[in-house]
């Protein structure tokens, strides 16, 4: 039955058939905002303590440790701090893995090949995890390396973490923060750790200067075999392994394993004492890829046998001290705001010859020492 207050709305009157109106309700009172107060409070008490984070990280916790990565991620000063703190505790449970660093140009086959000697890694029974370094991510919204679905079984496999690359920032700084996910990784028990970048820029050199061993992948092409990739980025590689070595394909892959390994004669020695191999694989086929682990063993046991192992971990880590020295530094004066005003006027003056840049560049770094001098 349609009740007194159904006519109070005009247009429910006879008149206007085929339109009703329905009763409204009371408006919801406004948020109230001493309960958006407490929920923020419980959520930072819900937060996890420094030693609540490092159990969950020894634990194999994957949460937790994706939890930890985005705050080494993190340029908030407050997250960093806490960052720091959880690395310390973890580096002690770190470094018992293989670092594998994985290039080649887009659309080499990076993350076909990555899942394909992924699942073999993890069928195995180790633990993979794959970090990517690509600190143009930002530019282009992650879809070089962010894409995860480029990875389909790798990405439900529960022997397998795969984090994409950290996206802003610059290239040491992006690295640095790669470096200090795979303690995190290690801490985890990931006993393997393969860092994916795009074999295009500088990103090789930090990729080879955290990994034990480095793999690069190839095409095979008419006549461009060496072209692409720089000379250096040549030098850097274990293994040369020319992907998409299937269908016809299979003879221009063999032709070209040739051509590369002629090319790497003329490369100086290595220090490793290893002699860099070129092989063929289809990461689309699943072909060569045992055979590739196979040659990342021999490596392994040729350089623990010498020493290049530990004495290359070594060098690592004192190179990222001083990286990390370099580019607090860097922040801390580019960063300061009377540095920054300075910065600009000196620029100016030096544009139109007022003052030498050498005498501009020294007024900055004697502002930055007084500024220092003053904080202490
Ligand atoms: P990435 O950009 O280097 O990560 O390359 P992708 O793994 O995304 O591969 C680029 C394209 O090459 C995709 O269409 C793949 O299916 C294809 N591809 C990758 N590996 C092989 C292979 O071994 N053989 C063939 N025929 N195609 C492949």
């Amino acid at each position: 039955m349609i009740g007194d207050q159904f006519y109070r709305h005009i247009e429910n009157g006879p008149e206007f058939s085929g339109l009703n109106v329905n009763q409204g309700i009371e408006p919801l009172p406004s948020v109230d905002e001493n309960s958006v107060k407490r929920f923020l409070k419980n959520k930072k008490k819900n937060a996890l303590s420094v030693q609540q984070f490092v159990d969950g990280i020894l634990n194999g916790d994957i949460t937790i440790l994706s939890q930890a990565v985005t705050l080494v991620e993190s340029s908030k000063p407050e997250h960093q701090e806490i960052a720091q703190e959880i690395i310390v505790k973890c580096l002690p449970f770190s470094g018992n893995s293989v670092r594998i660093g994985i290039t080649g140009v887009p659309g080499v086959g990076k993350s076909t090949f990555i899942e394909a000697m992924g699942k073999h890694i993890t069928a195995k029974g180790n633990k993979l995890a794959v970090l990517a370094i690509d600190p143009s991510s930002e530019r282009t919204k992650g879809s070089i390396l962010g894409d995860k679905t480029r990875m389909e079984d790798l990405s439900i496999d529960p022997n397998a973490y795969i984090r994409p690359s950290p996206s802003a920032g610059s290239l040491g700084g992006v690295a640095r923060k790669t470096r200090e996910t795979i303690v995190l990784c290690e801490a985890a028990g990931f006993n393997h750790i393969f860092i994916e970048t795009v074999g295009v820029g500088q990103s090789e050199t930090a990729v080879h200067s955290m990994v034990d061993f480095f793999l690069l992948l190839m095409l095979a092409g008419a006549g461009d075999e060496l072209q692409g990739i720089k000379r250096g980025i040549m030098e850097m590689a274990d293994v040369i392994t020319i992907n998409k070595a299937d269908g016809n394909n299979i003879e221009k892959a063999g032709l070209a394993r040739v051509q590369y390994m002629n090319a790497l004669h003329l490369f100086p020695p290595t220090d490793s004492g290893w002699k860099p191999r070129v092989t063929t694989c289809s990461a689309y086929m699943k072909t060569g890829i045992s055979e590739i682990w196979e040659t990342i063993d021999e490596y392994l046991s040729l350089v623990k046998g010498n020493g290049y192992f530990q004495h290359k971990r070594n060098e690592q880590s004192k190179f990222w001290m001083y990286e990390t020295i370099n580019e607090q530094l860097r922040n801390s004066f580019y960063q300061n705001e009377q540095i920054k005003t300075l910065m600009e006027e000196s620029e100016g003056k030096v544009l139109k010859e007022e003052i030498s840049s050498f005498v501009a560049a020294r007024k900055l770094l004697d502002l930055y020492d007084k500024i220092k001098k003053n904080n202490i």
